[in-house]
């Protein structure tokens, strides 16, 4: 049997928590990929807190309530060994009723936050996908409300979330956050987050949250799912390059993770993960050097679509040269 690796750790600099490198993100426990098993499901939390995982991200988003419901359960008896990471904003689907930034809503789903996930305070309180909400309300409204809750002590830390790198950089050098979730901005198909985010963050102190280091699915074998919002011709290539790695006898999703994990900014890495499979694979690449004649290979494939981004959220808060969703 391989030996499995130690886990690593980094710290959340301005927070001073020591974060696991690999993190676990839980939207999979909401359904959002595939129906997960909730017993499993289950299996894999415990799995992953007893190999050294011990930050967790999830939002009432995922599931629409049922990811945190799951994880509430998960982690009971757990609660003091974990990092808890969930989010406010963002409710459903539905671009006109889906998102409420509101500093009364905020208020309110901490709450509602706090009861399906069996806890009396959240670690680290995000706003969810601020590139749906206007600039402003999310500097004047949203985020004061989450710095209201910090002082109250139901939150510890506050951060952000969300796609867009420039309105994440901007409302990161407005604001005293003290997090950043970006996602699908730095693995193997996009490395643009180094360009736009990494500097300030590093300036700053913030903690840097990188997710999606499968690109949501699209770096695996069973490829992206049928909602996946990248362009076909990224779609295209994603298969293309798990195709030629398994000529090789290597599983894309390692080599992504290898990949991923290495960035030393990044203090944690989340992956969505629902079964135990997974999360004993996912830690295997921890520490682990990717094999470099491979990577260039995968790099050249991918060349031609890399930082290729999409719209995603209000069109002023778009990335400059962001194309069309599945365009
Ligand atoms: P991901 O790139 O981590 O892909 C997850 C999918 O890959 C799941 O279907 C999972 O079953 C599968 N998978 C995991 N490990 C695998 C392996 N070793 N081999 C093959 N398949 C594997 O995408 P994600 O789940 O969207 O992102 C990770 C987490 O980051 C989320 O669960 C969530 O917690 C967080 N996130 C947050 C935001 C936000 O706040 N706006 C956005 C995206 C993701």
């Amino acid at each position: 049997m391989t030996k499995m690796p130690d886990m690593l750790y980094r710290t959340l600099s301005k927070i001073g928590l020591r974060v696991s490198i690999l993190g676990y993100g839980a939207s999979p426990l909401g359904d959002e990929f595939s129906a997960a098993d909730p017993a499993e499901s289950k299996r894999a939390v415990h799995y992953a807190i007893d190999r050294g995982i011990n930050y967790f991200d999830v939002s009432p988003y995922y599931g629409r309530t049922l990811a945190e419901a799951r994880l509430g359960e998960a982690l009971t008896g757990y609660r003091q060994q974990v990092i808890l990471a969930t989010k406010a904003g963002r409710y459903d689907k539905s671009r006109e009723v889906g998102f409420d930034f509101s500093a009364q809503r905020i208020a309110r789903s901490v709450e509602e936050s706090l009861a399906r996930l069996r806890t009396d305070y959240i670690d680290v309180f995000q706003v969810h996908d601020i590139e749906y909400g206007r600039k402003e309300q999310i500097l004047g409204e949203t985020l004061p409300a989450m710095f209201k809750l910090k002082k109250s002590g139901k939150v510890r830390f506050v951060g952000i979330t969300g796609y867009p790198l420039t309105m994440l950089r901007d409302v990161a050098e407005a604001a005293d956050v003290d997090t950043i979730l970006s996602y699908c901005r730095y693995n193997l198909m996009d490395r643009s987050m180094d360009e736009i985010l990494t500097p300030l963050v590093k300036e700053k102190g913030i903690g840097l949250i990188n997710a999606s280091p499968l690109h949501m699915r699209l770096l695996s074998n069973k490829g992206a799912p049928d909602w996946h919002p990248a362009p076909k011709r990224v779609v295209e290539v994603g298969r293309l390059v798990a195709e030629f790695c398994r000529s090789q006898e290597v599983d894309i999703s390692d080599l992504a993770m290898q990949f991923v994990l290495q960035h030393e900014d990044v203090t944690t890495t989340l992956v969505g993960m629902s079964k135990v499979s997974h999360v004993e694979r996912n830690i295997q690449a921890v520490g682990v050097v990717p094999d470099p004649e491979l990577l260039a290979q995968v790099r050249a494939m991918i060349e031609p679509v890399a930082n290729v981004c999409w719209k995603e959220g209000r069109p002023e808060n778009d990335d400059p040269g962001a194309v069309e969703k599945q365009s």
